[in-house]
C-alpha cells in the first residue's frame, strides 16, 4: 500500500487508514462543503510526526490538509480525494508560560481557552478570544489569525505571536520571529504564516505574547438602541471618544429574538439593536461612563452600567450563545465583513436592504468596535446545499463592504468558500505576488490546496 513507507515512518497509532475513523477528521463547522475522501490521518503527538508526513507526501505528490479543532467555517479544513489529513489536535503540551517575560511557548493543539485558564494561574491572560474558544486550537487561530471579543483592545491573533515552527511542505523545519516585543532583522515571515490557512507550512510551536489580567473586574455598559443605525453610530462615537473599550458587540433585533425564544432573555418591543460595551483596566469606570454617554447621545433607550461581574458575565454568555441561538432557526452561512468603522451605519443599512430585497432572513452579530460584521444567513435546514437566492445576496453583501473601503473576511478566513471573490478584493499584481510566494515554498503545491489563494 502506498501509507506503508509512512506507517514505518512513524510510531505506532499514529496513522489511521480505517474509513470510519477516518471520516471524524473530515468535517468542519461549515457541513456545506462535500469533502473528498483521505487516503488516511496522521494524528501527530510530536514535531517530528508531521516531519515524518510531509516529507512522504512531497515524495508521493500527496496533498496536506491541517486540521486543529475543525471549528473553521469556510471550509478550510476539507479533505481533497486521495489527500493525508494532518491533525495537530494532540499536540497539547504548554511547553512553557513565563511570567518575567510575559510568554508561553505552546504546541499547536493547545486549546485557547486551555491557555487563557493557565495564563491566569499567573496573573495573566491570552488575549484573542474567539467565541469558539473552548474548541478551537491555538495552531488553528494562528492560520486564520483568528478574532474575538476582547480584540477591540488587544488586537487580533497577529497582535500576540511572537514567533513560530512550522513544518513546510518538503519536511524541513523553519523557525520565524522571536522572544522578544520589538524585532525587525529578515522578512517578517511569522507575519507571513499568520492567517495563511494551512497553505505555507504546518505551525508545531508558537511563541504566545501574554498580557496582565485586569486587577479589577471590568465595568459593563449594555444600551438598546430603537435602531440598528443608531447602536453603530454609537459604536462609532465610542471608538472617537477615546473611552479605549475592552469589548463592543452590537446584535440586532433579529439576534435578539433568537435568543429570546432560546434563553429568554426579556427582549423589549421596542428594542431593534443592543450594543454590549466593557471597560477594563484602573480608569474602567471613567471609560464606562464615557460610552454610556456616547449611547445616550446616540439615541439609546436604555443604558444600565453595571461593575457586577456575575451580570458582565451572564451578558457575555448571551453575547456568545448567539450563533447557537441563531442555528437553531436554520442552516446557516455565517459571513464576515469588516468595514472601516466609521462605516458601520452605512454596512448595516446595506445588510438590512440586501436582506429584504431577498426576502431572507439575516440576523448580524458584530464584534462592533472592529468594524467587523457576521451577518448570518438563515434557510432551509432540508436543503442539501447553500441555495443560489443566499449566494446572490451574500455576493452583494461582500461587494458592498469592499464598496466601502472594506475586506470579505475580518477573521474567518477564505478557505473553500470564498475563492470566487479574492480577485475583487486582491487585484491581479496582489494575486500574482500571493501565488510566487506559494510557489517558493511549497512548489509542488501540496499543501491544503485548492483553500485561501
Ligand atoms: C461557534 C463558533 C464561533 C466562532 N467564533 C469565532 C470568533 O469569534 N472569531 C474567529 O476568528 N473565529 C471564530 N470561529 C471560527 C473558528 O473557530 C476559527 O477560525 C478558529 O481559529 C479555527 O481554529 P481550529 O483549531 O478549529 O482550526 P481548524 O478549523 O481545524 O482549521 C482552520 C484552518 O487552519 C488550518 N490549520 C489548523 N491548524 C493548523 C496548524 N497547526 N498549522 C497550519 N494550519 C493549520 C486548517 O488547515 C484550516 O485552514 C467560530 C466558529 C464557531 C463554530
Amino acid at each position: 500500500m502506498i501509507t506503508d513507507d509512512l506507517l514505518s515512518a512513524l510510531p505506532p497509532g499514529r496513522l489511521v487508514t480505517d474509513p470510519d475513523q477516518v471520516a471524524a477528521y473530515c468535517h468542519d463547522e461549515h457541513s456545506y462543503v462535500t469533502p473528498g475522501r483521505p487516503l488516511a490521518v496522521v494524528v501527530a503527538h510530536e514535531r517530528e510526526d508531521v516531519v515524518a508526513a510531509l516529507r512522504w507526501a512531497s515524495a508521493n505528490k500527496v496533498a496536506v490538509i491541517p486540521r486543529g479543532g475543525g471549528t473553521g467555517i469556510v471550509g478550510g479544513t476539507a479533505p481533497v480525494d486521495g489527500c493525508l489529513v494532518v491533525s495537530l489536535a494532540r499536540m497539547t503540551a504548554i511547553r512553557e508560560l513565563n511570567p518575567e517575560d510575559e510568554i508561553a511557548v505552546v504546541e499547536p493543539g493547545v486549546l485557547n481557552a486551555d491557555l487563557d485558564r493557565a495564563a491566569r494561574e499567573h496573573g495573566l491572560m491570552y488575549a484573542p478570544d474567539p467565541s469558539s474558544y473552548e474548541t478551537c486550537t491555538i495552531g488553528g487561530n494562528i492560520a486564520t489569525n483568528a478574532g474575538g471579543l476582547r480584540c477591540v483592545k488587544y488586537g487580533v491573533t497577529r497582535e500576540s505571536v511572537l514567533g513560530l515552527e512550522a513544518v513546510l511542505a518538503d519536511g524541513s523545519v523553519l523557525r520565524t520571529g522571536r522572544r522578544t516585543l520589538k524585532g525587525v532583522v529578515g522578512y517578517d515571515l511569522t507575519a507571513l504564516m499568520i492567517g495563511s490557512e494551512g497553505t505555507l507550512g504546518v505551525v508545531t510551536e508558537a511563541t504566545l505574547r501574554l498580557r496582565p489580567a485586569p486587577r479589577k473586574p471590568p465595568v459593563t455598559v449594555a444600551a438598546e438602541f430603537p435602531t440598528v443605525r443608531r447602536a453603530a453610530e454609537a459604536v462609532w462615537a465610542i471608538v472617537r471618544s477615546g473611552a479605549g473599550p475592552s469589548l463592543l458587540e452590537l446584535m440586532d433585533r433579529a439576534t435578539l429574538e433568537a435568543l429570546d425564544r432560546w434563553r429568554n432573555i426579556g427582549l423589549e418591543a421596542g428594542t431593534a439593536a443592543m450594543l454590549l460595551c466593557q471597560a477594563d483596566g484602573a480608569d474602567a469606570k471613567d471609560a464606562a461612563d464615557e460610552m454610556a454617554r456616547c449611547c445616550h447621545a446616540a439615541g439609546a433607550a436604555l443604558v444600565a452600567v453595571s461593575e457586577d461581574e456575575e451580570e458582565a458575565a451572564q451578558l457575555l454568555a448571551v453575547r456568545r450563545a448567539a450563533f447557537n441561538a441563531i442555528s437553531r432557526l436554520g442552516s446557516c452561512l455565517i459571513e464576515d465583513v469588516c468595514v472601516p468603522r466609521s462605516k458601520l451605519p452605512e454596512m448595516f443599512d446595506s445588510v438590512a436592504e440586501i436582506a429584504a430585497r431577498h426576502g431572507l432572513p439575516v440576523p448580524t452579530v458584530a464584534h462592533a468596535g472592529d468594524g467587523n460584521l457576521h451577518p448570518v444567513f438563515v434557510f432551509d435546514r432540508e436543503l442539501p446545499e447553500i441555495p443560489a437566492e443566499v449566494w446572490a445576496a451574500a455576493d452583494e453583501v461582500f461587494r458592498a463592504a469592499l464598496a466601502l473601503g472594506g475586506t470579505l473576511t475580518g477573521e474567518h478566513g477564505v478557505g473553500t468558500l470564498k475563492r470566487h471573490w479574492l480577485g475583487a478584493e486582491l487585484g491581479a499584481e496582489s494575486l500574482a505576488a500571493h501565488l510566487a510566494i506559494k510557489r517558493a515554498l511549497d512548489p509542488l503545491g501540496i499543501l491544503n490546496p485548492g483553500k485561501a489563494i
